[in-house]
């Protein structure tokens, strides 16, 4: 449908309501109506499934307050395109006048946001297409890096993302602001088409003067060019759950780009790189890390400290005897799963060697040595290797 049809569009006179009409009166219409063109009741009547689609493209926004003031305020501010009480109704106004006098978009009632989102209907739709249907918002796809910590424990982000959006500066009008604003298109009289006659059948196209719009700038706004359309920058902030692996990539459900026409968000997909950490890693829910002792400690048993990912240590207990590579299972202080709960924390032992020793050390190990020559390590190794 082009321009001209949506503004021509008087969803009071549509649910045969006035625009003063409250909430009650809207929903009884619409209900009263729906009734009566549901396509269910009218089974093959194209006319009655086109009439229903109106009637409930109306209700959309009549029954929700915030719309239906925007709506108000985009038709007034259309230099009167709205007629209290359905006027004359569709038909009822030209678009040359519509544009060529009242204020211009750009300088507005306002109504913010959600307002230039209207404008961007408007005036937005590529190559002049654009639908009255509700539409889900585009799903979005970003990526970020996380440190270790970050990963096993959940982190809120904030992801700047940009979509297609109206002409912050005009409003999505495509004209400079304090000029007469865009008029309907001489060429195409605001269909957005132009048919070429060949001769027995004839052949539409975007209209090449205003290349589908419908409208035309005699002074485009300078940071469009008069396109009307733009780039939006919008800033998510979203929970990245506990426990992401690098590579993973999460989806996070109604953080894509907004619907349109009250259709739904779509999705916000992020890929996560995790970065690695000197001392922890992860096996599925448990946290590893590799804890050196020294050899006594781990022949006479210690208790030793531990970092954990929180920042407070814990103390284990190394059993006495225990070898090199075993590894001790911490309880409750590993990855944070889907549900809150903890996996484990795994501690290797690692055995040291001192590489320098002074007399005193020399003196003691040798004397360890001679308390323990009936203690052969290797005994048995070299009859296992023949096989016997
Ligand atoms: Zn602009
Ligand atoms: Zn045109």
């Amino acid at each position: 449908m082009s321009t001209k049809d949506y503004l021509e569009k008087d969803y009071y006179k549509t649910l045969g309501v006035s625009k003063s009409a409250s909430q009650e009166e809207i929903k009884q219409s619409y209900r009263k109506l729906a009734r009566e063109y549901h396509p269910d009741a009218n089974t093959g009547d194209p006319k009655a499934e086109e009439r229903f689609k109106e009637i409930s493209e109306a209700y959309n926004v009549l029954s929700d307050e915030e719309k239906r003031k925007e709506y108000d305020e985009a038709r007034s501010s259309f230099g009167g395109a709205y007629r209290p009480g359905g006027g004359t109704g569709a038909g009822g106004f030209d678009l040359g006048d519509l544009f060529g006098h009242g204020p211009t978009t750009g300088t507005g009632t306002g109504g913010g946001e959600r307002l230039s989102d209207l404008f961007g209907g408007l005036f937005g739709g590529r190559g002049g297409r654009t639908t009255t249907q509700a539409r889900r918002g585009a799903d979005v796809e970003t990526e970020t890096t996380l440190t270790f910590s970050e990963a096993a424990q959940g982190v809120t982000r904030s992801f700047s993302l940009s979509s297609d959006a109206a002409c912050a500066t005009c409003k999505g009008t495509g004209a400079r602001a304090g000029s007469s604003g865009p008029r309907m298109c001489p060429k195409c009289s605001g269909t957005g088409h132009e048919s070429t006659n060949l001769g027995g059948f004839s052949l539409s196209e975007p209209c090449s003067e205003c290349k589908g719009r419908g409208l035309v700038v005699d002074d485009p706004c300078p940071t469009c060019n008069g396109s009307g359309r733009g780039r939006s920058t919008r800033r998510v902030q979203t929970r990245i759950p506990a426990g992401v692996s690098d590579g993973q990539r999460i989806r996070i459900k109604g953080k894509g780009a907004p619907g349109e026409r009250g259709g739904p968000a779509g999705d916000l997909y992020v890929v996560v790189h995790v970065e690695s950490h000197p001392v922890f890693g992860k096996t599925g829910d448990n946290l590893t890390i590799t804890v050196p002792v020294t050899f006594p400690e781990a022949a006479l048993g210690a208790e030793v400290r531990v970092p954990t990912l929180n920042g407070l240590p814990v103390t284990v207990k190394v059993p006495a005897g225990t070898p090199n590579g075993r590894t001790l299972r911490v309880r409750g202080k590993g990855v944070t799963r889907r549900d809150g709960t903890k996996g484990d924390m795994l501690v290797t032992i690692e055995v040291t060697v001192p590489q320098n020793l002074n007399n005193e050390a020399r003196e003691a190990l040798e004397k360890f040595s001679a308390a323990t020559s009936d203690h052969d390590p290797r005994n048995g190794l070299e009859a296992r290797a023949k096989g016997m």
